[in-house]
């Protein structure tokens, strides 16, 4: 998933609030011998049990394998209903198999064991905070199916029900968000990145709509709304995603392509016209690309993140289309995941970096491979300002800006920061400036190669990399003193960046900073000399303006360029949160259009942070949030809810 705060390197810029934590009793499913224990003084070894404290599931005892969905999308309910038929394997012991619920209505299960199916007995424990209810269904002996006939509530937090006047169609439009753990709300499944499972799907839709999904999918129309899916490739439930809308596909080439409404789907198909050079560099850097098809899903502007990495078909917010393809590392981000991510899975969400420091390292080198070193310095360099602004928002040696994160009890979505991207990325390039390129790169194609399919845990990730990068590196030393070189207890179990972190510099952000000197020194906006400027030069103009900057001079820069009505999504939104900052309202009514029409929470979070910091500001953005809610999805208005202290109901 792509959260952060600059262009292309990710990120949701998710919700560091740690409010609402609760206490739930999950005592039952963490025995002591499954804890990590680095009381020895060092990272220890590999565990032989990883245990997910967001899930109810205990797959070790009846797990799912495939899973077969057959459900009706009725637009009128706002519901799904249908079935979810799983194959599944118990041991011989297991006398029931255990499910993640939230909000579902369950109806009926059946279960088959010896060719025999009959009703099973099934139980709904009391529901719990963000983690919803364990659905517990009775096994006999020698099950291997499982059918649960059930409904999602309007209110499912995964899926967002637009309305034809959220839509560049005019159409309605459905969409889902499994991560981190809401594929619960729409899929009754043991809702863990480490269970993995094949699925199949057939699903009813309004006959002048289109469904899609995180698998191979149709090209056309069908006639009867009826559309058949195949997933045969296993993934876990976070990667389960479903659209439907009024869909038109183009292709880009023979494995590419790109779904949008049509009025987008253009632009959008010109926009990412490189995909294909990127899943080259891609593969030649780390293998073969293990999914089928790469495209796009374009959806309407609520959808809350920059990309979601839903395997064959990534999701992505119309705030990347440009018209310059300038934003393209987004889309980079979201292909990368195709290996580290969705081939190589993090055990738990506490994890987290694993899938996303790979991933925005990766996507570092992938726009290097495309586009140059100094493309890939600016992006290193806004990369590492975010980091170093996250930082700000913990208390100093706050546990929650550790890689390792330790988040049982809280929901997941608080963990999903700059940290886990930002940092995670900063310890791999670090590993790489220690090790070389050649040395580093060969690594990571082992590590994917051998981790293929599978979820791994952070304890897991240091054992291999102590056994198959440090221990025979040759430029550092072979002796146990390696580790301490490195200091990886302080990389993946310390608070901030460690003093040995590798520094992203870039000579084009220089040239930035002298005319913005100049500009100090009394030059005016027009004398500037910004002719070959990209976005991330000018994200780093806005970030870097001075804070004394006045709102006379605001005014002046946006008569000279325009950022109010920038097509440009990231510098709107550098552009409107630096004037909040000054206190330079004339941006106003720009900025409301903006909130009103954007959803993605990367945007959204800052702005209203911004803001909210001052009483006139706050009372002005609960106003326009009283009109924007209602087209954001779950995941941007639980955070915003919590910036400007908005109550259920108002
Ligand atoms: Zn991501």
């Amino acid at each position: 998933m792509k959260k952060a705060k600059s262009v292309g390197l990710p990120l949701i810029a998710a919700t560091l609030a740690l409010g609402a934590m609760s206490s739930c009793n999950r005592s039952e499913h963490t025995a002591p011998s499954e804890q990590a224990d680095r009381s020895a003084g060092g990272i220890a070894e590999k565990r032989a049990t990883v245990v997910d404290p967001h899930s109810f599931s205990r797959p070790r005892e009846a797990v799912v394998r495939h899973l077969d969905l057959d459900l009706v999308v009725d637009f009128e309910s706002q519901t799904l209903t249908g079935t979810a038929t799983y194959e599944i394997e118990a041991a011989p012991e297991a006398d029931e198999i255990v499910f993640d619920t939230r909000d579902l209505e369950i109806s009926s299960v059946i279960v088959t064991a010896a060719g025999e199916a009959r009703q099973a007995a099934f139980s709904l424990s009391e529901e719990q905070p963000f983690l919803g209810r364990a659905l517990r269904v009775e096994l006999p002996p020698a099950a291997n199916t499982v059918r649960i006939a059930y409904a999602t509530s309007p209110q499912a937090a995964a899926l967002q029900w637009l309305g034809p006047e959220q839509t560049a169609s005019g159409k309605p439009f459905l969409l889902s968000q499994s991560q981190a753990i809401l594929a619960r709300t729409w899929v009754p499944c043991q809702d863990t990145p480490g269970v993995r499972m094949t699925y199949s799907a057939t699903l009813r839709v309004p006959k002048d709509l289109m469904a899609v999904m995180s698998a191979e999918n149709p090209t056309e129309r069908a006639v009867d709304g009826v559309y058949h899916f195949e997933m045969p490739q296993a993934i876990p439930s976070y990667l389960l995603a479903v659209a439907v809308g009024d869909l038109e596909f183009r292709s880009i080439d023979e494995r590419a392509g790109v779904y949008a409404e049509p009025s987008v789907v253009e632009a959008a198909a010109w926009e990412f016209a490189d995909v294909p050079a990127m899943m080259t560099a891609a593969e030649k850097l780390y293998g073969p690309y293990a999914w089928g098809r790469y495209d796009l899903l374009v959806l309407p502007p609520s959808f809350p993140f920059g990309g979601m990495e839903n395997p064959r078909l990534t999701f992505a917010t119309p705030t990347i289309i440009s018209g310059d393809r300038s934003l393209v590392a987004l889309v980079a981000h979201e292909l990368a995941h195709s290996w580290s991510g969705n081939l190589v899975t993090n055990a738990t969400w506490d994890d987290f970096w694993l899938n996303e420091g790979m991933t925005t390292y990766i996507t570092g080198r992938l726009m290097e491979e495309l586009y140059g070193v100094e493309y890939a310095q600016m992006l290193a360099v806004l990369g590492r300002q975010d980091l170093l602004a996250t930082f700000e928002e913990f208390d100093p040696g706050s546990p929650d800006s550790h890689l390792k994160l330790a988040l049982a009890g809280r929901d997941p979505d608080d963990g999903m920061n700059d940290i886990a991207y930002e940092k995670g990325s900063a310890f791999l390039s670090t590993l790489e400036a220690k090790v070389g390129r050649k040395r580093f790169d060969e690594f990571l194609r082992g590590y994917f190669s051998h981790f293929s399919f599978k979820s791994l845990d952070t304890e897991t990730f240091v054992s291999y990399l102590r056994e198959n990068l440090l221990a025979g590196e040759a430029n550092l030393s072979q002796s146990p003193e390696m580790s301490d070189e490195l200091d990886l207890e302080a990389w993946i179990y310390g608070p901030g960046l460690p003093a040995d972190a590798w520094t992203p510099e870039s000579a084009e952000f220089d040239r930035v900073e002298a005319q913005i000197a100049a500009l100090e020194q009394g030059a005016e906006p027009a004398d500037l000399d910004t002719g070959d400027w990209t976005t991330h030069h000018w994200l780093h103009f806005l970030r870097k303006l001075p804070e004394e900057t006045t709102s006379a001079e605001f005014a002046a820069l946006d008569i000279q360029w325009h950022f109010n009505t920038s097509g440009n999504s990231e510098i709107q939104s550098a552009w409107f949160e630096r004037s909040i900052e000054a206190g330079h309202t004339d941006v106003y009514p720009a900025l409301r259009e903006f909130l009103l029409r954007v959803g993605r929470r990367k945007f959204l979070k800052p702005l209203y942070t911004a803001l909210a910091a001052t009483p006139q500001g706050l009372s002005w953005a609960r106003e326009v949030y009283g009109e924007a809610r209602g087209g954001y999805h779950s995941v941007s208005s639980n955070t915003i809810d919590e910036i400007l202290g908005w109550e259920a109901g108002e």
